[in-house]
Formats: C-alpha cells, structure tokens, sequence
C-alpha cells in the first residue's frame, strides 16, 4: 500500500451506481469536497448497476432528474406508463390504474439503466470539482470518531482495457457514504449486520418485440411462481421481468429463443399479441436485505447498502434517489457533515418512508405467493375492491412520491442549498 499522504475530502462515496452517482451530482453545486469512487467502468458488461436492466421511474424520481438537470438527456428514451392492469393468474379480480384518471401525464418512466448511467456520468464529467475514481475499488475503511479512512485500489487501463497496472491512494474523509450494493463493504467496516431474506425467486429480466408496439401500458400478472411485470419501452418494444423460482429459472434459461418465447407466451397470455423477438435473458436472484442499525460513526447507507428490496414494484432505486436526495441537502447544510447529529437526523427523517416501502414490497411478494384458498380468495377480493375504490387508488399513485417523511427539495423542484 502507497505511504502516500492521504487526500482530504468532506465526503467520499464508495459506488458509483445509480444511487451513488446521483448523490455526487447533487452534491456538485455545494461547497462539499467530494470524491465518488466506482469499481466498475461505466460501459462495462460487467457493471453491476448499469447493466441491460430498465428501470421504472416514478414522478418523484423525475422530478429529482429534472431539478439535477439530467432528465432532458433521458426523457427521449423514457418510455411513459400510462396505464398499469394488474392481475391474477386463474383467479378471478383484476385492477386498473389509469394516469388520465389520476390527472397525470404518466403514472411513470420506463428508462435503461444504460441511458441512465449515461446521463449522470455525462454531468458528473462536467463537475470537475467531485473527484472521480473510476475504476477504482475502496479495499478497506477505517472509521474513526473525527474522520473515515479509505485505501482505494486504482486500475488503469491498457489498450486492450484489460486493467494492466494498479495503484494505491488514501482518502480521509469527514463522513463515508455507503452507495456500494447489498453486498456493501462500508456496512461491514460500520460493523452494521444486515437481516437477509431469501426470497427462493429469480427474476428473469429480458426486452420482447411483439406485433403490436408498446402504447403506455404496464402488465402486472400475479403467478404462483412469483410476479411477471411487462413494461412498454420507449422504442415499442416491451422489458419483461419475470419471477421464477429458481429451478422454474434456469429450465427457462436453458431454452432455446422460440421455446422461450412460447413459454413466456403460455405463461403471461395475449395481451400484448405476439412476441415476435426475445433478446437476451440476464438472471438476479432475489432477496431482502435491510441494515439493522443505522448510522455508523463517520458513515451512512444509502440505496442498496441500506436496503434491497424485490423488484416487484419497482420501487428499490426510487426509494434509494429519495435517500440521495435528502442526504445530499443534509450534508450541505451541516457545519460538519460527519458529525453523529447530522447522521441520526438523516435516518430519523428517512425511517417512515423506507419502513414503509419495505413492508408495503415485501408484503406484496408474500400476499400473491400464498396459495392458501382464504388468502387467494381475499387477494381476489382485494383486487376487485382496490378497482373500484378511487382513495386506494389515489394512494398508490402517490407512492411515487414516498411513503412518508420529509420531501427533499429536489422533489420539491429546489436545488440542494
Ligand atoms: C430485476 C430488477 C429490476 C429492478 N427494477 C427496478 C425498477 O423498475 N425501479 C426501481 O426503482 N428499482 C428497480 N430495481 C432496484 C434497483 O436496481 C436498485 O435499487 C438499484 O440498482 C440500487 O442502486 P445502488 O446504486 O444503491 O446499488 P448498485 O446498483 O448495487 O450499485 C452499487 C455500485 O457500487 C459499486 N461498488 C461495490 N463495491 C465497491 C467498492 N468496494 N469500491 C468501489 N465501488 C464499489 C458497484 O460496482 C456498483 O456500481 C430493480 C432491481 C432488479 C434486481
């Protein structure tokens, strides 16, 4: 390791994902030194966050994009959802909610993960003043009561982008932000345990075409496997995600491009006619992780690091932009953004709405798992009430904007400070 004496910073966030980097563009307009570091480049296969997944954003999360001026570059590949059906497989009970009805433009904004990475790291190369490390890994953090020690492995890249050489740097940073995923290194080094549940469901996620283009409607289709959610693409195609256990996964995965298509066909019905095309097929196991204490001395959990939630109302990274948001201002407005006071507020003023969204997520996946008859019987009922019934359906639009909590200025339109 480099003896090299480390650079000071206020804040340095370990992950540059979709959580991590949008908390140091937010950062950007403030007097904070910040350094964002990302293991991954950004074009890689390989990278964890940006990869070929789409991501369902909801109005609060474009608002967010637009007060950080990054939704301009990712409106034009956003596909609108104007209309989500939900339903049950065999059983009687479905339910519709409409944007029209709800007096908006979209319910929310089908994007790839890929054209948001782009948008962010495109604004973040025009902020020079947050130092990017990229790729670069965070191999250890020390914590300390006035500072977080960071030992950062640098990679830089041949010709081949093979990474051919590496280098060491140290960071001492006034607070640590944890935007490195379920699997986070920070929550380890903070000494925070993370509750794991395993859902035993793997979502297939894949881009169909069929012969009849998207046109603003989203499918939830509730199987005894787990849910199947087809989303319209801005290009008239359709991104499926489809949750199977994991044997029921990788019988699918094996399949050969037409048995796939009619399985997927036999599996989610003709409501979108017929799949013409499947692309390729990428795998997540699935399962709920939640940090069990919060905050840690001189750190701080956001996104994934805080909570991983299953993908079946696309809520994970929506909820992980509020915790950027409210952060970022939270930091900017403190004397010393580390201090515990600052860090407590923070999980004081997220804890209603992550509550919230993980108990409302989770209890969605375990409520259309049961097959018990009393349970499916009521899930029926419950469909048929919720379609008819205008206050529940006014609540769920406004899940787009939390559950609860306070709203952070960039949800309100306001800029950080
Ligand atoms: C199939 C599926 C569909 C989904 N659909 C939706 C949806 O429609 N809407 C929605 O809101 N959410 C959705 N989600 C959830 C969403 O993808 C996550 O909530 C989001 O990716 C979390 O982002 P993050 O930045 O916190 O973590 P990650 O995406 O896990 O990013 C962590 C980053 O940290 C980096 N990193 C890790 N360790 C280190 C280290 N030591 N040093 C440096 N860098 C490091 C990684 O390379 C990575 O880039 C979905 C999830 C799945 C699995």
């Amino acid at each position: 390791m480099s003896a090299r004496t480390p650079t000071p910073v206020d804040v340095a966030i370990v992950g540059g994902g979709m959580v991590g980097a949008s908390l140091a563009l937010a950062l950007a307009g403030t007097a904070l030194r910040v350094v964002l570091i990302e293991a991954v480049p950004l074009d890689a296969a390989s990278q964890p966050s940006f990869d070929d997944r789409t991501t369902a954003l909801g109005n609060g999360s474009r608002r967010i994009f637009e007060a950080l001026g990054v939704w301009r570059h990712m409106s034009a590949q956003a596909g609108p959802v104007r209309e989500i059906r939900v339903s049950d497989a065999g059983r009687f009970g479905a339910a519709r909610l409409s944007a029209a009805e709800q007096g908006l433009e979209a319910l929310g904004f089908v994007v790839s993960n890929r054209h948001i990475g782009a948008a962010l790291w495109q604004a973040l190369a025009q902020r020079p003043q947050i130092l990017v490390r990229n790729p670069a890994r965070v191999l250890e953090v020390r914590l300390e009561s006035e500072a977080a020690r960071l030992a950062v492995r640098r990679a830089s890249l041949g010709a081949e982008s093979t990474a051919v050489a590496a280098d060491t740097e140290q960071f001492v940073a006034r607070v640590v932000v944890a935007a490195d995923g379920a699997q986070s290194l920070v929550r380890a080094a903070a000494g925070i345990a993370a509750m794991v549940e395993d859902y035993r469901q793997v979502a297939v996620v894949v881009h169909v075409a069929t012969d009849r283009a998207a046109s603003g409607v989203a499918y939830e289709r509730f199987t005894p496997a787990g849910p199947l959610a087809v989303l319209p693409l801005a290009d008239g195609r359709y991104t499926v995600v489809w949750t199977l256990t994991p044997e029921r996964a990788a019988q699918v995965l094996a399949l050969e491009s037409s048995a796939f298509i009619a399985e997927l066909q036999r599996s989610f019905g003709w409501r979108i006619g017929r799949i013409r095309q499947a692309g390729a097929c990428a795998s997540y196991p699935l399962s709920l992780s939640r940090a069990e204490s919060m905050p840690g001395q001189r750190a701080v959990l956001v996104g994934n690091a805080a909570q991983a939630l299953h993908p079946v109302a696309g809520q994970g990274f929506n909820l992980g932009l509020r915790d950027a948001a409210l952060l970022a201002e939270m930091l900017a407005a403190a004397p010393d953004p580390g201090a515990p006071a600052v860090l407590e507020d923070f999980e004081r003023r997220r804890a209603a709405d992550r509550r919230g969204m993980v108990g409302f997520t989770d209890g969605l996946v375990k409520l259309f798992a049961s097959e018990r008859p009393g349970v499916a019987l009521l899930r029926s009922l419950g469909l048929t009430l919720f379609d008819l019934a205008p206050g529940a359906k006014d609540g769920l639009a406004r899940l787009s904007w939390g559950f609860g909590g306070d709203t952070p200025r960039l949800m309100r339109g306001l800029p950080v400070t």
